[in-house]
């Protein structure tokens, strides 16, 4: 029995490994969950799976989940404090991390020092501390599971294989929904169409990230600390049919591949049982009823996110973090619909240009040039409004 923490359980990712716990009672039960805002569903979520500990954001809404609750309910707890108690709770196993943004990385950080394993699908603690949150694994002994489907898929084509051995790595990317777009036609899309990922179901900020292929950069920084590899060694191809979820390349030419339909359950599933497969519900991959699958480079001037990404990562410490932060300034701009889809990339290239490179020694220097970035980005946007 695997006991798991839940960190971001109302969330897409969140909901997709609670999905699974339930077809797996036998296999996993769930010690705490933590949530933002959505106290309804968090409240559906107690009732099936009996936590023993839960965290909201806010004060006031712990004071009305405890009514609910009752007597005979979990604690809850609130705030900053109430997410690092369910992130260290000496009962779980496994912590699942799923907060999107920034605000993943104190609670994932907290959980590994206290020894935990982590399933990780919040990619952000990787792009702004990968050297920091690196070293802890290491430190701790502990084991650090992707969930992002393209490092679950090369995390899987690695298996049985030496890392030496390999050439690059090769992440696919669907292209989003303006693929077929030109760069002034970008101009003019809205937040609708935006949303609307041709192939996967996600939340608002990763499906934005994925329109402006943002989303393929942070997974390239990602990857390049998951597996040790310099970015050289990571490509990038455009692959619209999401069959084939991500290759290894080794040095004799060979490529793994992983393949699958795009279901985020299959990438969870594996990082919460592995190294067993759990049988998963899922209508199979039929490649004879596909088509044809095909790969090509990204337009860089169509989607110079994924650019501004490799610049930073090429120039390491603190510009991955400003990065982040200047993305999820902007993205949340966009998604208010305070800013043109177009200016996203713009105010996080200005916010790039103003950077000098701060050491990340601790994760409170990270904080620090988080907070700085956001500040900078902010201070753009103003002069960007529509
Ligand atoms: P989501 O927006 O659907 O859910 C986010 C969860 O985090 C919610 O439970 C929300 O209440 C909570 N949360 C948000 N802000 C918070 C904060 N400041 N403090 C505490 N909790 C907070 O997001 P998602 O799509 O499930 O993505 C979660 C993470 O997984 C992201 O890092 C994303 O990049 C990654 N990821 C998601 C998918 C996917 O298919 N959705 C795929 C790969 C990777
Ligand atoms: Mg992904």
């Amino acid at each position: 029995m695997k006991r798991l923490t839940i960190l971001g359980s109302t969330g897409s990712i969140g909901a997709n490994t609670l999905e699974i716990v339930s077809a797996h009672p036998d296999r996993f039960q769930v010690k705490a969950l933590t949530a933002g805002y959505n106290l309804e569903l968090l409240l559906q979520q107690i009732e099936k799976h009996h936590p023993d500990l839960v965290s909201v954001m806010l004060a006031d809404d712990a004071v009305r989940l405890r009514k609910r609750v009752g007597a005979d309910g979990p604690e809850i707890l609130s705030g900053a404090e109430g997410l690092i108690a369910c992130a260290t709770f000496p009962d779980a196993d496994m912590v699942v991390s799923a907060i999107v943004g920034a605000a993943g990385l104190v609670p994932t950080m907290a959980a590994i020092e206290a020894g935990k394993d982590i399933a990780l699908a919040n990619k952000e603690s990787l792009v702004t501390a990968g050297v920091l949150v690196m070293q802890a694994v290491a430190k701790k002994k502990i084991r650090l599971f992707p969930i992002d489907s393209e490092h679950s898929a090369i995390f899987q084509s690695l298996q049985g294989h030496r890392a030496r051995d390999v050439r690059r790595l090769i992440l696919t990317a669907s292209g989003g929904p303006f693929l077929n777009h030109t760069p002034t036609s970008l101009r003019h899309v809205t937040l609708a169409d935006a949303l609307a990922h041709p192939k996967w179901s996600m939340g608002r900020k990763i499906s934005i990230d994925s329109a402006t292929m943002m989303n393929k950069g942070l997974e390239v920084i990602e990857a390049r600390w998951l597996f040790d590899l310099p970015s050289e060694q990571i490509a990038v191809h455009i692959h619209p049919q999401s069959v084939v979820h991500s290759m290894v390349e080794y040095i004799d030419g060979t490529v793994m591949a992983q393949l699958g339909i795009p279901d985020m359950k299959g990438p969870i599933a594996y990082a919460l049982s592995y190294p067993e497969r759990l049988p998963l519900d899922l209508p199979p991959l039929d490649l004879c009823q596909m088509g044809a699958l095909t790969f090509s480079q990204p337009d860089t001037e169509l989607f110079p996110c994924l650019g501004l990404a490799y610049r930073a990562l090429i120039a390491g410490e603190s510009f991955p973090a400003v990065l982040n932060a200047a993305n999820e300034v902007a993205v949340g701009a966009f998604l208010s619909k305070q800013i043109l889809f177009t200016s996203i990339v713009d105010i996080i290239s200005a916010t790039l240009d103003q950077h000098q490179t701060v050491k990340l020694n601790h994760i409170d220097d990270v904080l620090h040039v988080d907070s700085w970035a956001r500040d900078r980005a902010q201070d753009f946007l103003r002069q960007n409004l529509i």
